[in-house]
C-alpha cells in the first residue's frame, strides 16, 4: 500500500511515524507525542 495521505502527509518529528500529524504551531508531531509535549510547551488545555 502506497498511500499517501494526501495534502498534510507529515512525519511526527519527535517518534518519526507518518499518520495524523498536529502542524498547527509548527509542531508536527503525532497526536500521541503532542499530548504528551502539550503540557511543557504549555497546552493545558489537552492534558
Ligand atoms: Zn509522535
Amino acid at each position: 500500500m502506497k498511500r499517501v495521505f494526501g495534502k498534510g502527509a507529515h512525519k511526527c518529528r519527535r517518534c518519526g511515524r507518518s499518520g495524523p500529524v498536529y502542524t498547527r504551531y509548527g509542531l508536527y508531531l503525532c497526536r500521541r507525542c503532542f499530548r504528551e509535549m502539550a503540557p511543557r510547551l504549555g497546552f493545558k488545555k489537552y492534558q
